[in-house]
């Protein structure tokens, strides 16, 4: 159906723009020209919010039923929804992404995410760890009057609206309820998250579409996962499930230009570089070694939970150059290294030695259980060899788990195929008036909050560049496209 013209919107068409002013949109009938955000995560929630409020309309689209299916996910673990840190080791956290992301993380980072969600009714704590969640620890309230404030702003939202790609004239595709539906918006956000957990929305379905625009998508691959070990049958029954509680693990970082932009501190409380804390990333050179203590799982076949997603990244690279990667773990991190070799050649009787490394040392369980799957008899029987193990087992990785067990996604639209022009942050070279925000980017981080907040500060400049695409278009300008 062609769309009737309100007056003010007429113009010429518009280089850079998808079509002429007015665009025809789906609903409703006389509506002006929207801009249109493709995914209700974060990412786009937080861009719609941003066009809504410089007085942009807004047409929100998901593929799901309802919005925020993975953001509810989160909550289910406490929603840790950003980290107290200070800024500088805060930004560290992404990596080789920092320098590109601080810009962003300034304008809407930790201290700015508290108070947006305070504005929702929704206070925070700073947990020990500097971690920062909802006092309920849920997400579902802050969600529900999120939905109600971006409704009460005039936001229109679209489920069930699944996008296809561009149709050879630059139309959003869409297969909807009621069948197949074009949308020609004057920008667009895309906010499509990555692929892990794909029953709930996000599956990475829109990565040869952008290609296929000549935009540059590294390969999707899992952050913040698990990895397959290959434990004996023997072991992976009786072990499998076992929480392995205040343990340290060491690991080496390659260093592919981590730090290149950014120099690495260490969060106070959890991180020893082992080279000291706080220590810098050295920009370029050998692999550095860090040091880390919390917890994890042991799983039927290998290893998952927040201390092994602390070194995944990690591990995955040096998988992909190796085919297996090495960390060593530390069964009494607060024990040292002297006391244990003490204890451990402590002459032991007629006792088992599993009796004496339960009443030395309060080895048991599951943790006996590593040091008989890991060491070969002779080290077992052998007290300098065992007492070194105890604090420094290693344990070999075979594969990362898949990407749809991940926490989230590494890979994505690489920032070198953005615009680098201020008032177009996060828009697509290669199809201007296209910005991207949210996971779908290439950056990764830690747990601890950083994925949220990093999802939040992308959807507000991509809102942001939107906003401003939109305004430049509706003043019958030639937005430029970098
Ligand atoms: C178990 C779990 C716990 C987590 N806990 C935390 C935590 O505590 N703290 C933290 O910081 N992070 C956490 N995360 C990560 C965090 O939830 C994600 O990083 C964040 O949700 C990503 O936001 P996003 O908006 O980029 O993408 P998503 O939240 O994935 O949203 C993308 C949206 O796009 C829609 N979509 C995708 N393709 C299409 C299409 N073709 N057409 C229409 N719609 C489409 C999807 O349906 C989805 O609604 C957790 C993740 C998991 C899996």
């Amino acid at each position: 159906m062609r769309m009737r013209i309100g007056p003010r919107l007429h113009g010429p068409r518009i280089d850079g723009c998808p079509a002429p002013f007015p665009f025809p949109v789906p609903t409703p009938a006389l509506a002006p020209p929207s801009v249109a955000v493709i995914g209700a995560g974060p990412a786009g929630l937080m861009a719609a919010e941003t066009l809504a409020l410089a007085g942009v309309p807004v047409d929100v689209y998901d593929a799901m039923p309802s919005a925020g299916r993975k953001f509810l996910l989160a909550g289910k673990g406490g929603l840790n929804l950003t980290h107290a840190e200070p800024a500088p080791a805060f930004v560290s956290r992404y990596r080789e992404r920092a320098g590109v992301l601080a810009p962003l993380l300034d304008r809407f980072g930790s201290q700015a995410l508290r108070e947006w969600a305070r504005a929702l009714g929704v206070e925070t704590f700073v947990g020990s760890s500097g971690r920062v969640f909802p006092v309920d620890m849920k997400a579902a309230p802050l969600l529900r009057a999120w939905m109600h404030r971006l409704r009460q702003q005039g936001v229109r939202f679209h489920m069930r609206w699944r996008w296809t790609g561009w149709a050879d004239d630059g139309a959003l595709g869409f297969e909807t309820p009621s069948g197949a539906q074009q949308a020609r918006p004057a920008a667009t956000v895309l906010a499509l998250g990555g692929a892990s957990w794909a029953r709930l929305g996000s599956d990475g379905a829109w990565v040869p579409w952008l290609r296929a625009s000549g935009v540059d998508v590294r390969e999707l691959e899992p952050a913040n996962c698990g990895f397959d070990v290959g434990w004996s049958a023997h072991f992976s029954t009786r072990h499998a499930g076992a929480p392995l509680k205040t343990v340290a693990i060491e690991w080496d970082e390659p260093d592919e230009g981590v730090g290149a932009d950014a120099s690495f501190v260490a969060p106070a409380g959890d991180v020893d570089r082992g080279t000291g804390r706080g220590a810098a990333f050295a920009a370029i050179g050998p692999p550095v070694r860090r040091r880390q203590k919390g917890e994890f799982v042991v799983t039927a076949t290998g290893v998952e939970g927040s201390l092994v997603y602390a070194a995944s990244a990690a591990l995955r690279q040096t998988l992909a150059q190796q085919g297996q990667a090495t960390f060593h773990l530390d069964l009494l991190p607060g024990r040292e290294a002297a006391f244990v070799a003490a204890e451990v050649a402590r002459p032991r009787g007629s006792r088992s030695l599993a009796t004496h490394l339960k009443s030395r040392l309060g080895l048991d369980g599951v943790k006996m259980g590593l040091l008989h799957e890991c060491l070969p008899r002779e080290a077992m029987a052998d007290p300098v060899a065992l007492a070194r193990a105890i604090k420094a087992l290693p344990l070999t990785v075979r594969r990362c788990r898949p990407l749809d067990e991940a926490i989230s996604t590494a890979g994505g639209v690489r920032f070198e195929a953005l615009a680098t022009a201020p008032q177009t942050p996060l828009m697509l070279q290669a199809r201007p008036g296209v910005f991207c925000a949210g996971e779908m980017l290439d950056w990764e981080a830690p747990t601890g909050g950083y994925l949220l907040t990093a999802c939040f500060a992308t959807g507000r400049a991509a809102g942001a560049g939107a906003a401003d695409w939109w305004r430049r278009c509706a003043a019958g300008g030639t937005p430029e496209p970098v």
